[in-house]
Parts: C-alpha cells; structure tokens; sequence
C-alpha cells in the first residue's frame, strides 16, 4: 500500500464523527491492506512486516506493537529539524517551531510545507528512484530509526526521518510526523480496531478481542484473523516473553462485594508497584535470559530488580507468567512506604549501590500461565491453587513475623464481614496499603478495570468517638478487653453520649494489650463479659458508611467501623458530634 493511500484513509476517518462509519471506514482500510509481502523481499512475519499489521497499528497511531518495548527514542525537536531540513533550505527548526505555536498541531504544520525539493537526497530511504513511499518503506526506516544507537545516533536518526519526510505529499507528511511524535489522534481507539477486524474477517469480535488479550498485538491478530480465520484466533495462546496487559481494580466497598458474590476473595493491598513477572528455565525466546519483569505499562523493568530474577532463578522450575507486586521492604522484610520502590522501579544505572540502600522483593497474587497452560479464563481460586503449588517453597518466611513480605500472597474466602474486617486491620497493621476484594469466580481479563476486583475505598472520613463500653475477649483473648462500644456527642456539653457502632475485630494482640491497659482504669462497672467505661478516651475510626439504625442509641450505625487510633490529644468533650454524623449523612 502506497503511504499516500494510508494517510488519505487516515484523513477520511479523522473526519468522520460517528462511531459505526468510523469502524466502517477502518474496516475498508484492513480490507485494501490485505496485500501480503513476500519473504524474499525480507519481510520478517515474526517481526510484524505484513502490511496489513503496520496498518493495524499505524491506525492506532502505533509504530510498535504494545507488548513491544522498543521505541524510536527521537524528540520533537529532532523531529522539527527533519521536518524543516526537508521543507527547503530557508526553513529551520525555529520557523517549525514558530508555526507549531500559530497552529497548534504538528500534523498541520508537517501538512503546510511543500517537501521533495531534494529528492536527489533521498538515497536515505534507499529509494533514490523517487518512487511512491510505501507503508512497507515507512516502516522500515522508522524500525532502522528505532535501532540507531550510540554516538551519532542522534543524527541518524534526523538523516533517516529528513529521508522519510524528503518523499511526502502534504497529506503523508500530516500523518508521518503525527505518527512519529505519538500524536496520531483521529479517533482510533482499541475497540475501533477490534471491531474492524472482527467486520474485515467476518470473525465473532468476542474471539477477536480474546486473541488480542493473549497477544496484546493487534497487528499480528488482523493477520491471523486474515490468513488463518477463526481457528487461527482461537489457537493464539499467551507466551512467555511476551507482556500481557494487567488487570485493574475498581474502588468498592466490602458491603457491596458481599451482596454481589456472596463470597469474596481477600487478600492484602500491597503498597508497591505491579510487576508482571514471565521466567522459562530454557531461556525466552528473543531474549539470552530466563527472566522478564514487567512494569503495569508492559515496560522491561527487568535489569532495575535483580532481586525478582533472582527470586525467579531461586523458587521456580517451570515456564510462568505470574503477577504481582513488587515491595520495598526494611532489614526484617518488613513492607516500607511506596515512594521507596521508586527509587528502584525504573532505575537504569548504579543498580547494586541502589540496591544496598533500598531492597525490594515481590509477592505474587496471580497465575496467568504455568508449564504450557494458559488460565486466564480460569477463575480466580484455581489460578490462585496454581500459584500455591508454584510458590510452595517461598512461602517459608524467614522470619515468623507476619509483616514479612514473602513470594506469596494470602488468600482468604469468607462471606463474614467480621472476618474481612479483621484481615483489614491485620493488613494495616502490618503495613500494607488494606485489602482487595476479587470476586472468587473470575477469570483474569487484561487491562479492564472491571467489577471484580475492588481495592476497598479509603475512608473518605474519619471520626473521633468517645468509648463508653467493652467486651472482655474469649480464649486467647480472654484477658484483653475489645468490641469496644462508641459513642458521640449530643449537645455542645458533652454531657449526653449516644451510641454509634462497635469496633470489635481484628487490632492485634499487641494492640489489644495496650488498648486494655489504657482502658481498664476506667471500668466503672462489669456484667459478664461486658464493662461500661468511664468516657475518658477517644479513638479515631473509619468506616464505609452512616446508616440509620434502631441498634444504636443515636440511630445510625457506622458500617465497617476500623480502628485507626488512639486521639490521646482529645478528651471525649472534643469528640464528634451527632449533629456531624448527621450532616455527613445528609452529604
Ligand atoms: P490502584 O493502583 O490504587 O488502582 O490499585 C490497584 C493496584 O494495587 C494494582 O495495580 C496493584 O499494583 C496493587 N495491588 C496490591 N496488592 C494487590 C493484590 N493483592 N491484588 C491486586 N492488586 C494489588
């Protein structure tokens, strides 16, 4: 396909407002593009050169495919030179620049000037014939462009972009440049093109969007679908080297997750940053390594955590894909605050110094391949079994501290709220961000922020509420009181206190002993296993929301009340009031 064809299609769907035709019109691009290229002009399949896979994602505005790290590493000023120098020899790169602040957009900019003047200059392109520019020649140079590397590079690059623009019509330069800078913008998005292929290769769009999840290249999925139709799609698999989207979460409360589900996975928040992680003990295809760590963006973030690949090469013994978080963590494995993973995450230099003075290590709460599999379609309990079975061995804490960060991640199903609640508190008592809520059933779908998984909301509130009364513990916990009563002021005096809810599990032992400590003094009388308290202490608690409810003496009742402090700079006459409890319900 000549460039022109492109940019012209390109121009079409720019201008064309409507979802339907614009698939329409895309879908009539794909068509056109089916030309195949033959091997023995070079093309490399594997690479992505068939016509129809550029298209596919030039579409996108895409030079690569998204699983793909390279980038062509050139900047806008490079690209303002190339532009200019091929616009004439009185155009610079300030007058590019000029024109870009009078019209806004490079595309138009690229479009005003009249380029070929030195087609002699050509030889760049390795087209010194002056024939038409094609998709095909585009792509190479931009890929030539992309592996320049090292001293000089900077102006080969410009050279072979000068080359590119040196060729373009007004139109083709729109999108070249559009293209190159990331700024492609004419209304093609990823379910567009889904669409356009399932329309081009008369194939169920389902299975199309299937095949794009596993591969993550529309490109290669436009071609399969082509040459190889359904079958083809159905066979495309996950592969190990080869990032997939990560599957994102939805702020939710734990209320919601129960009536949904009825039963609700639970696991800690991790506060760190998400590493997909792929190992093969044979080595990765495409790769002299036997581990790959990926960023949530499906960077190679591989070289900047060694402690991951060596935590890969130490436990596993299979081919995976497994997801994950990746935690910075003090002497005792113990998580610290995210802003030191940042430190380490994307680092490219002096790794070993960063690493003597921030260590991470990863834990893992998903399973997408292992050993040939793919599960992503299995629901989250299986996989999670794969990853047990995987990680057995990882499991074995170095110490017994609960805090520690292991290979791992727990994995509780309950349908108590009482238990959620307690594995919250145990989670940000051990330093972790809180909890997610999965839905146990659930397959793993790549890149949606779907319905299930929650991260639970943060409280968006607290308040400070006077205790007023107790329950002596059982077992265990028979010498430390807890379900500690709350209640909040009426009136300005203070004097009346109603209740609002109960905190009651989930504060660790060592907390319930200090808690039991500071409140004991204030028993004023025992019934059983309850005590009344002196209102002397205020405890800050979040919760998920204010109901109204006859339980409580103030008739409402928090939902989900979690411990979070001790106020000791408040007395119970500076506590919260119910008239706030009832203007925050009004909200
Ligand atoms: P957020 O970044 O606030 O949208 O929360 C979602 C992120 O939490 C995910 O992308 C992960 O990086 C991170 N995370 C921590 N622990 C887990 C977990 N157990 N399951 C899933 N994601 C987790």
């Amino acid at each position: 396909m000549e460039f022109a064809t492109f940019a012209d299609r390109a121009a079409e769907i720019e201008a064309e407002p409507a979802d339907l035709e614009t698939v329409d019109h895309v879908r009539a691009l794909f068509e056109e593009s089916t030309g195949e290229i033959p091997e023995e002009d070079g093309a490399d399949l594997e690479r992505g050169d068939d016509e129809l896979e550029i298209v596919a994602r030039y579409v996108q505005g895409r030079v690569f495919p998204a699983w793909e790290s390279t980038t062509l590493d050139i900047g806008p000023s490079s690209c303002y030179e190339a532009i200019a120098r091929a616009a004439g020899t009185n155009v610079g790169p300030a007058d590019v620049e000029d024109r870009l602040a009078e019209l806004g957009e490079i595309g138009d900019v690229a479009a005003s000037y009249e380029y070929g003047g030195q087609r002699g200059l050509g030889a760049f392109t390795g087209d010194a014939g002056g024939n038409a520019l094609t998709v095909r020649e585009v792509d190479e140079t931009l890929r030539d462009l992309a592996a320049a590397d090292g001293s000089g590079s900077a102006d080969r690059k410009i050279d072979l972009l000068f080359g590119l623009f040196n060729q373009c019509s007004n139109e083709e330069a729109r999108y070249l440049a559009r293209l190159v800078l990331s700024e492609m913008r004419i209304g093609v998005g990823e379910g567009t093109v889904r669409d356009a292929i399932a329309a081009a290769f008369e194939v169920p769009t389902e299975r199309v969007e299937r095949a794009l999840q596993v591969s993550n290249d529309y490109g290669r999925v436009a071609r399969v679908a082509r040459d190889e139709g359904l079958e083809g799609l159905d066979a495309m698999d996950l592969e190990v080297g080869r990032p997939v989207q990560a599957m994102l979460a939805q702020t939710g409360t734990v209320t919601g997750a129960l009536e949904e589900w009825e039963e609700a996975a639970v696991e800690w928040k991790y506060d760190g940053a998400r590493v997909q992680l792929h190992y093969d003990p044979d080595g990765i295809e495409a790769s002299n390594a036997e581990t790959r760590v990926f960023s949530r963006n499906m960077e190679d973030v591989t070289t900047a955590l060694p402690e991951v690949v060596e935590f890969a090469e130490e436990t596993l013994e299979v081919p995976v894909i497994l997801d994950g978080e990746v935690v910075a963590v003090d002497g005792d494995g113990s998580p610290l605050p995210f802003q030191e993973v940042l430190k380490r995450f994307r680092r490219k230099h002096d790794i070993a110094k960063a690493r003597e003075d921030v260590t991470v290590r990863p834990v893992f709460f998903d399973c997408l391949h292992a050993e040939g599999t793919d599960y992503l379609e299995s629901p989250l309990t299986e996989r999670h079994d794969q990853l047990v079975e995987l990680l057995a061995e990882a499991d074995e804490p170095d110490s017994d501290s609960l805090d520690e960060i292991r290979g791992l991640s727990l994995l509780w199903r309950t349908d108590d709220p009482d238990e959620i609640e307690s594995i919250d508190a145990e989670a940000l008592e051990s330093g972790h961000e809180g909890i997610m809520l999965k839905d146990p059933n659930s397959a793993y779908s790549p890149g949606r922020r779907g319905k299930h998984w929650r991260k639970r909301k943060p409280d968006v509130e607290t308040l400070d509420c006077v205790v007023t009364g107790a329950e002596w513990g059982e077992g265990r916990r028979a010498t430390f009181l807890g379900t500690f009563e709350l209640s909040v002021r009426n009136g300005d005096s203070g004097d009346s206190l109603e209740t609002v809810g109960k905190v009651a599990t989930g504060i660790t032992d060592e907390k319930l002993a200090d808690l039991t400590e500071l409140l004991e003094p204030h028993v004023q009388t025992e019934e059983g296993q309850r005590v009344e308290l002196e209102p002397a202490v205020v405890f800050e608690v979040g919760y998920e929301e204010i109901q109204s409810s006859p339980t409580y003496s103030s008739g409402y009742a928090l939902r989900f009340p979690r411990f979070r402090s001790v106020r000791h700079d408040k007395d119970p006459a500076d506590a919260d009031s119910l008239e706030r409890i009832e203007r925050i319900r009004d909200e």
